[in-house]
């Protein structure tokens, strides 16, 4: 599913291509958008909150999409999709804009936009730094939910999907499956999130471990089976049936144990992101020494991962 830095890497190329451009033409092929005409609008810009997508035409009106799981938009050149795949297709002057087998679309009045986005929780990836204290509050609301379930609900803080919600108790040494009100330093967990996910908006792709930024490169999200790129110990994990989050999970049993209470990790985090350009980021955690740490010795990174 893409993550909030993907559909604001999508909003920003709307944007880019066609923002202040006149829709020529517009076809629907979806019950939801039944005498939607938005031919003659002029697309004004478009923005993500979370993973919500809004386009913005000059006539008031707002396109909102979710992508889920199967959704996507083509942006510029004909889409390949068969025509009844084409959920909305706009003929804009210097190109097509599609929006293809999308689970959540709907046009509704600008003024509305706030109506589908009232319940989520700090974004993460928006022109404003995100309130990690709300952030850390919010999950504090359900203390029993284990890690993974709180960083993936969209109530407490918009834009992480399973990728972050994997990668980042990993780079800190904590389970997903750790309660969240039993850990020490969440706000510096949620800080590195953050940190990581407006890295990736801003430059793609998603990369965790700042080697060969120009590649999706990450720690051990699908690499359940495999040796820890820091123990060596199998990774472990869930399959989305048995996942109490619903979904796919990875983590090594051995560095990010499940304890009465866990603390962030600020050796480990220091040492596996060492040469992450998320380090600039403001929310990014100085921690220079760790409240407790788990190992007393920094982590050794092993090759080949
Ligand atoms: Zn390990």
């Amino acid at each position: 599913m893409p993550e909030g830095d993907t559909i604001r890497r999508l909003a920003d190329k709307i944007s880019r291509h066609f923002a202040g451009q006149r829709c020529e033409r517009c076809v629907t092929r979806d019950p939801r958008l039944v005498g939607v005409d938005l031919a003659g609008a002029t697309l004004v810009s478009a923005d993500a909150v979370g993973k919500h997508l809004f386009i913005r035409f000059d006539n008031g009106f707002t396109v909102h999409s979710h992508l889920r799981m199967t959704g996507s938009w083509t942006v510029g050149p004909l889409a390949r999709e068969p025509e009844w795949r084409r959920r909305i297709e706009l003929w804009m002057e210097t190109g097509r804009l599609a929006g293809i087998d999308l689970p959540v679309v709907e046009v509704l009045a600008t003024a509305h936009e706030a109506h589908v986005i009232g319940h989520l929780g700090p974004d993460l990836c928006g022109a404003e730094l995100p309130d990690l204290d709300e952030a850390v509050d919010r999950m504090h609301r359900q203390p029993d939910d284990p890690l993974a379930t709180a960083l993936l609900d969209q109530r407490n803080v918009a834009g992480f999907g399973n990728f972050y919600a994997i990668e980042v108790p990993f780079i800190v040494g904590v389970s997903p499956n750790q309660r969240v009100g039993a850990i020490e330093g969440l706000q510096q967990l949620v800080g590195l999130g953050a940190a990581l996910i407006r890295t990736s908006a801003e430059r793609g792709p998603q990369n965790t471990t700042g080697r060969r930024l120009d590649t999706a490169d990450h720690w051990i999200y699908a690499r359940r089976g495999r040796p820890c790129p820091i123990c060596a110990i199998t990774l472990d994990g869930y399959e989305e049936r048995d996942s109490p989050w619903r979904r796919v999970s990875v983590w090594c049993p051995d560095c990010q144990r499940v304890d009465s209470t866990r603390a962030v990790d600020g050796v480990r985090l220091n040492r596996l992101m060492a040469l992450h350009p998320a380090r600039r980021q403001p929310s990014f955690p100085r921690l220079h020494a760790p409240a407790t740490s788990p190992s007393s010795e920094s982590p050794k990174i092993l090759g080949g991962c």
